[in-house]
């Protein structure tokens, strides 16, 4: 466009704007939050076990002290759905966050089986705080974590294979202090990408500076597809034994978005090592973790094929608004290419990416018409978006009414504050 046709279009787009404004909105696009009738589907979870159903397949009274680990049989299930076998998973309460969290704390404080000291010792010895590698975009509580703790956070390109094998392996050759890394491997947040197995292969084999190098696998999205296929499971902790680096990996998940968010079961699954390691710390904190809870979610689910039929019914209430939201932007902002975003087969977000140095306007003009939008660099360690380009879009909370409402407002948004940055260059 000349620029006289950009101050047209700019015309048009603040009377949009305007009128966008005048409709006094209250949306919320902010958090992958599950719809109230996704979290209907588990409602009978509510009068499980049920008075007098309190023993476990395995035998224990689940009204009672112990069973760190979980419920045997819970195990099996998420074993299988995870790659790892019911021998290298243990089942927690109710947020694989938390899990996250405790295991950075407890290698901080004591080090890893691997490790020469405690992480939080480090600095004085390697000249430099600890720290991890970090594919952008990613998902902002996972470097709230590594943030808090002081972590140095290193970004790393996320492609749509998975994080850039040959970047990761170079840093994590070259620097000892390099210690970590967060991926997100299946429907990641919020790009929607999934790791492929030659990138999981090589990730598992390259070579570490430090010895207690640990991937932290968060495979919140495991089976949570959008489309009948279903993603392939990669057993990592085995790709990782193969290549002589068995404590490499940890994966986490929980049923947060299967069941109930904040009201699920939490996963660890790892080697014998790590997760005996982690089961000396976590003795210490509890005396094992809710097992009616866990009974309940194994009355429920029954089997690895009853989470996937579960899935499939989340998937016809949540495809239809992945759907609107892509049809939405392609039909407002297919032609003008002031925008890209990812198509994604699974998982809970969409990752637009919108012209160089807009995403902050675009968030803000959003803002001031009521729709709330993830914070502006939230996908980036320390919120800093180094291109101010990335905003992650959370389709699965609203109505479809109230999310089409939205998205054509973000649209409007996003073309204004193109025009804006356009003329301001001419
Ligand atoms: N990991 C990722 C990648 C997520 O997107 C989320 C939720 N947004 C979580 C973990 C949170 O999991 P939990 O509820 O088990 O703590």
């Amino acid at each position: 466009m000349s620029a006289d046709q950009l101050r047209d279009t700019q015309a048009d787009l603040k009377k949009q704007y305007d009128t966008l404004c005048a409709a006094g909105l209250k949306l919320d696009l902010t958090r992958g939050k599950p719809g109230p009738d996704q979290l209907d589907l588990a409602e009978p979870l509510l009068s499980l076990p049920g008075a007098g159903n309190h023993v476990s397949p395995d035998g224990a009274d689940c009204r009672n002290y112990g069973g760190l680990t979980g419920l045997p049989a819970l195990r099996e299930i998420f074993g299988e759905l995870f790659g790892t076998g019911p021998d290298r998973i243990i089942a927690q309460d109710n947020a694989s966050l938390r899990i996250m969290h405790d295991v950075t704390v407890f290698a901080l404080l004591n080090g890893t089986p691997d490790s020469v000291r405690p992480w939080s010792q480090e600095h004085a010895h390697l000249g430099s705080p600890v720290k991890f590698l970090c594919p952008v975009p990613g998902y902002d509580r996972h470097f709230s974590i590594t943030e808090h703790y002081g972590i140095e956070m290193i970004n790393v390109p996320m492609t749509p294979h998975g994080p850039d094998p040959d970047v990761c392996a170079e840093l994590v050759a070259s620097d000892p202090a390099i210690k970590g890394m967060w991926v997100v491997p299946t429907y990641s947040n919020p790009s929607g990408y999934t790791v492929t197995e030659e990138v999981a292969r090589r990730l598992a084999a390259m070579p570490a500076a430090a010895p207690d190098f640990r991937i932290y696998w968060d495979n919140a999205y495991a089976v949570h597809t959008l489309v009948e296929r279903e993603p392939e499971v990669l057993p990592v902790l085995d790709y990782a034994a193969e290549a002589g680096n068995p404590n490499r990996f940890y994966v986490f998940g929980s049923t947060s978005k299967i069941t109930f968010a904040g009201a699920g079961v939490a996963f660890l699954g790892s080697s014998k090592e790590n997760l005996d390691w982690y089961a000396r710390f976590q003795s210490v904190a509890t005396i094992g973790p809710d097992k009616l809870n866990q009974l309940r979610h194994l009355l429920f689910l029954k089997d690895a094929d009853g989470v996937r039929a579960h899935m499939a019914r989340h998937r016809e209430l949540i495809a239809p608004k992945f759907k609107l939201v892509l049809d939405i932007l392609q039909e407002r902002l297919g032609d003008s290419k002031i925008a890209d975003w990812t198509e994604p087969e699974g998982g809970y977000f969409i990752s637009f990416d919108v012209i160089d140095g807009t995403a902050k306007r675009t968030i803000a003009l959003a803002e001031d018409a009521g729709i709330a939008l993830t914070a502006a660099g939230s996908t980036f360690p320390y919120k800093n978006d180094p291109d101010d380009r990335n905003i992650r879009l959370a389709p699965t909370f609203p109505s479809l009414d109230e999310l089409a409402t939205a998205m054509d407002g973000v649209a409007t948004c996003a073309l204004l504050a193109a025009t804006e940055k356009l003329l301001d260059r001419d």
